[in-house]
């Protein structure tokens, strides 16, 4: 359902992605990890269109786009695919001034021109299947930090995009907040929708993830089962990466 070919992206003269090539399918969980600098940020970027690849092509679902350095795609397919896409951030996005349940109505309200009752409807069940139903009120500030994150999903969620995409979601967490969001996620993934997730928790990698890469200087160095990277992995460089998250 999401095929990449030949990715690229430079910043400037500096190749960050170099020709990636992927194919997930529908309802898979892929997990993403490699040393710091290595892309992976950038790849969800490329992907969600946050960044705008330099070269190569994705498709998704039923969209393709073509990308290359002189000519970009016209704004309104840039804006139809990236609707098709959430993205969960390390830190949370939420509008400080929105309650729970406002952060999560305002995209379905601006960009998919739901009613205000239909898009309460689906921010009350999106809340609830968080774990937040009794939170809806409540302001970010009024919520710890792994419930705003919990608000983030649900606000990701909120477009009905085809693949959802977390960019390190715990790692700006305390440690006891980690599990909860983890369990969100875990739950997600169970549900059949496409997940593609940076993170460096192993034990959610291993149980979670269908597939888990390895990015390595912009290429992806690995891509297997939990069990190919993380146990039988032949590259040095992977078993000693993932010696040190253990
Ligand atoms: P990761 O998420 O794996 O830590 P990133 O995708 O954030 O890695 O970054 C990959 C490389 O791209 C790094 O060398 C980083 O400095 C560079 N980079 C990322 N974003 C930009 C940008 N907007 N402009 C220039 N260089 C960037
Ligand atoms: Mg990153």
């Amino acid at each position: 359902m999401l095929t990449l070919q030949g990715l690229t992206k430079q910043f400037g003269d500096v190749p960050v992605l170099k020709a990636i090539d992927l194919e997930l399918s529908q309802g898979t969980t892929t997990v993403v990890i490699g040393p710091s600098g290595s892309g992976k940020s950038t790849l969800l970027n490329c992907i969600n269109l946050l960044e705008l690849p330099t070269g190569g092509s994705i498709r998704l679902g039923e969209s393709q786009l073509r990308f290359s350095q002189a000519d970009k795609p016209n704004p309104k397919a840039i804006l139809d695919f990236r609707r098709q896409t959430g993205t969960v951030f390390q830190g949370n996005h939420l509008f400080p001034h929105m309650t729970a349940l406002e952060n999560v109505m305002v995209g379905p309200i601006t960009a998919r021109r739901l009613t205000r009752a239909d898009a309460r409807a689906l921010a009350v069940k999106l809340l609830e299947q968080v774990g937040l139903g009794a939170f809806r009120d409540r302001y970010p500030y009024q919520l710890s930090g792994g419930q705003q994150q919990r608000v983030g999903i649900a606000r990701a969620m909120s477009m009905e995009p085809q693949i959802l995409l977390f960019d390190e979601p715990t790692s700006a967490l305390d440690p006891e907040l980690v599990g909860e969001v983890l369990e969100v996620m875990r739950a997600l993934s169970r549900s059949g929708i496409t997940l593609v997730v940076v993170t460096h928790e192993l034990e959610f990698a291993s149980r979670v993830a269908d597939r888990v890469l390895f990015m390595d200087q912009g290429t992806i160095l690995e891509n297997g089962t939990p069990e190919d990277v993380f146990v039988h992995s032949r590259q040095e460089r992977v078993r000693q990466f993932v010696s040190r998250l253990a």
